[in-house]
């Protein structure tokens, strides 16, 4: 689809793809425990954590030019543009020394799907899918506010308020599930009961990666 993104280091978007990192898409809805649960697979089987929102809320403080833009669409809990993410995405994946990433909350959207494919080249090895109602979702999010605060969430995030919470479980059913389904198709999405207990989570979580015969290691293989 010819999305154009620059190329993060010295070789080519085609040489990453070349070099094979091993890449997992984490999804699920707000609030379903991607980022604490990133953490732990991250610590016990050696990846590096790349959450695209994190990535994009940096680059909002950085003063880039593109700040204003990307603050005010997290605002309204909508997707900003493939290409602004992709590029954040890539650079973070080549400053590291890795050749394992999970990439937490990414892709969103069709677009953003389709384009990290184009650009990359990579399939991801799997789709970790976080399934959780709404309602618990919802519980968790509004429970990061402080008692009698509502308009200071102890998260320090702008979209965790009750209205652009909904606008996000929207955004997720109409764009991000369509994801999901496309990997469904391809036998790659893995999907976790997450409205439980982190450990509990962590349980089923960890049944995916041993499986796979992950072993802590870190490398430069793919640079
Ligand atoms: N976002 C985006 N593209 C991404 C990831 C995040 O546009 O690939 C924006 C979007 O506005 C989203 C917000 O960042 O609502 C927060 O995303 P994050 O993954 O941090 O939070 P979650 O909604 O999963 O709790
Ligand atoms: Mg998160």
């Amino acid at each position: 689809m010819g999305i154009a993104v620059d190329a993060p280091n010295k070789g080519t978007n085609g040489s990453m793809a070349e070099k094979k990192p091993t890449v997992v898409f984490v999804l699920g809805g707000p609030g379903s425990g991607k980022g604490t649960q990133c953490a732990n697979i991250a610590k016990h089987f050696g990846y590096t954590h790349l959450s695209s929102g994190d990535l994009l809320r940096a680059e909002t403080r950085s003063g880039s030019e593109n700040g204003t833009m990307i603050r005010n669409m997290m605002k309204e809990g909508k997707i900003v543009s493939a290409k602004v993410t992709i590029k954040l995405l890539l650079r973070a994946m080549a400053e590291s020394c890795n050749d394992k990433f999970l990439l937490d909350g990414f892709p969103r959207d069709e677009e953003s799907r389709a384009a990290f494919e184009d650009v990359t080249k990579i399939e991801p090895a799997f789709v970790l899918f976080f399934e959780c109602s709404e309602e618990e979702m919802e519980r968790r999010l509004l429970g990061r506010n402080q008692v009698g605060q509502p308009s200071v969430p102890l998260s320090g995030r702008e979209d965790d308020n009750i209205e652009t919470i909904r606008k996000r479980f929207k955004v997720f059913s109409e764009s991000s599930l369509p994801v999901i389904e496309h990997y469904k198709s391809r036998g790659k999405v893995r999907t976790i009961d997450a409205g439980r207990p982190i450990e509990e989570v962590f349980e089923s979580v960890k049944a995916f990666f041993i499986s796979k015969n992950e072993v802590k290691s870190h490398c430069c293989a793919w640079l």
